[in-house]
């Protein structure tokens, strides 16, 4: 099928290089010509794995192209994908990307005869395909709903594993105006080895928040039984986790062996949740939800939850070392995950924030994120490095925020020879506490304390 994507980010991006690999011929479409010129350079204005190398063989074989002319890919296409951002802002969803690309669209749809089919794959509030996005597109095109289709097919990768999500999709959501564009869109995802859900336009577009605010809330639900664990003492909260998944309700024995669902890795003590969704899509949910008269009190709690954990890991260090100012301190790792160079709404950088404003010397380190670090925070005792030596070397403390692997195989020892006080607060208990205790440094990390 002949497809245009508007928005070339983490998800219009590599959905558009994934459909090409698949066979579909792509035209990504983006406002920026910088983003757009990289593209058909076959050079990827994201850092994503494996994404790069397959967009090599997609440009050269010639499935996919970038351009900053709708009008032309919209010709050329016969289903267009939004993929615009939909930040929070001002207290609720910006729709602002939304609605000027679907008048964008409806514009060039009044000029064409043929059948197209417009799919939503932004993340927007329940509601707003069949209300927002449909009346633009039939204001700008003076036609109505049905003699175009109409689609929102929410997207489910993960940043850090996006291609492999895309390619290999646990579930492919499809909500449709009527049958027609539901056909189209059940095409576009034949190949794929995946059920295909089969909504209305409202319930596909909420699916996708009750997916985030799910994991999010065990995120915030183990967070706040490992600050419980904290203010009771004495009490490890790694050790609780790793108590409650055994349950047969979660764990399951498969041939003598304990296979652990994913969702238990979110089971665990941490720094907070951050990233390009999570925070934006719970708050926009609860917004919306208040506007439609019920108080979400449960995502209320994960977002205030999630507050609090940078906090923590500042009076952790403090408990520590005592006074921050003046001090150099190493904060390993940037981005709100690793794999990924997104730091938006990052753990890291609220943490590496507060840290300057109580005057330390920050040294962040990340393998990927330090370009966009810079962009965000410019301060004159902010220093950043991709090698973690350079940002450990002297440390009086250090806060591992970000898992990356690099950051995980650090042995105590390195610690000990290369800080000058060898204090480390793990934000996301990747070390084992036995271990750096005993080799002599001083070690906390987020739902431990010990008297
Ligand atoms: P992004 O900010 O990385 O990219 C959006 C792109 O759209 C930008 O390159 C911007 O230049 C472009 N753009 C904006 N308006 C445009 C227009 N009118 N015409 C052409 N280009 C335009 O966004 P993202 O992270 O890819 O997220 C996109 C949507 O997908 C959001 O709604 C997000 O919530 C959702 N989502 C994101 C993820 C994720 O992991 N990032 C996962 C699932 C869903």
């Amino acid at each position: 099928m002949r497809i245009s994507i508007v928005g070339t980010g983490y998800v219009g991006l590599v959905s558009g290089v994934c459909l090409a690999s698949v066979g579909h011929d792509v035209i990504c479409i983006d406002k920026r010509e910088d983003i757009v010129n990289k593209i058909n350079s076959s050079v990827s204005p994201i850092y994503e794995p494996k994404l790069e190398e397959m967009l090599n063989v997609v440009i050269k074989e010639k499935k996919l192209s970038a351009s900053a002319d709708i009008s032309w890919a919209m010709k050329n296409s016969e289903i267009t994908i939004i993929a615009v951002g939909t930040p929070y802002k001002d207290g609720a969803i910006d729709l602002s990307y939304i609605k000027e690309c679907a008048r964008e669209i409806g514009v060039e749809l009044a000029a064409k005869n043929e059948y197209h089919v417009i799919c939503v794959k932004s993340t927007v509030v329940p509601g707003t395909t069949d209300t927002v996005v449909r009346a633009v597109i039939e204001e700008a095109s003076n036609k109505k709903a049905g003699s175009f289709g109409l689609a929102m097919n929410p997207e489910f990768l993960r940043e850090g594993c996006a291609v492999d999500d895309f390619i290999l999709p646990d579930r492919i959501v499809i909500g449709a105006y009527d049958e027609r564009s539901f056909e189209a869109m059940a095409s576009l995802y034949e190949i794929f080895d995946a059920p295909i859900i089969k909504t209305n336009l409202r319930t596909a577009e909420m699916i996708k928040y009750t997916s985030n605010a799910f994991l999010a809330n065990l995120i915030s639900f183990a967070n706040d039984i490992s600050n419980i664990c904290e203010s009771i003492g004495g009490i490890d909260a790694m050790d609780v986790f790793s108590g409650l998944i055994l349950d047969k309700r979660i764990a399951v024995s498969v041939e003598g062996k304990t296979i652990y669902p994913g969702l238990t890795q979110y089971l665990k003590p941490g720094c907070g949740f951050g990233g390009s969704c999570f925070p934006k899509d719970v708050k926009a949910l609860m917004s919306h939800s208040i506007n439609h008269f019920y108080y979400p009190k449960t995502l209320d709690a994960i977002l205030s939850i999630n507050e609090l954990q940078p906090k923590k890991m500042i009076e952790k260090l403090e408990g520590l070392i005592g006074e921050i100012r003046g001090k150099k301190i190493a904060v390993l790792g940037v981005a709100f995950k690793p794999d990924t160079d997104d730091i938006r709404e990052a753990s890291a950088i609220k943490i590496i924030k507060i840290l300057l404003e109580k005057g330390a010397k920050v040294f962040a380190c990340d393998p990927k994120a330090l370009a966009n670090t810079a962009k965000e925070i410019e301060n004159e005792m902010l220093f950043l490095s991709e090698d973690y030596r350079d940002a450990l070397s002297d440390a009086e403390g250090a806060l591992l925020v970000t898992s990356w692997q690099s950051f995980m195989d650090i042995k105590p020892s390195e610690f000990i020879q290369l800080m000058k006080t060898p204090a480390v607060v793990d934000g996301r208990r990747v070390y084992d506490r036995k271990v750096m205790l005993e080799a002599g440094l001083q070690y906390t990390g987020i739902g431990i304390k010990y008297q």
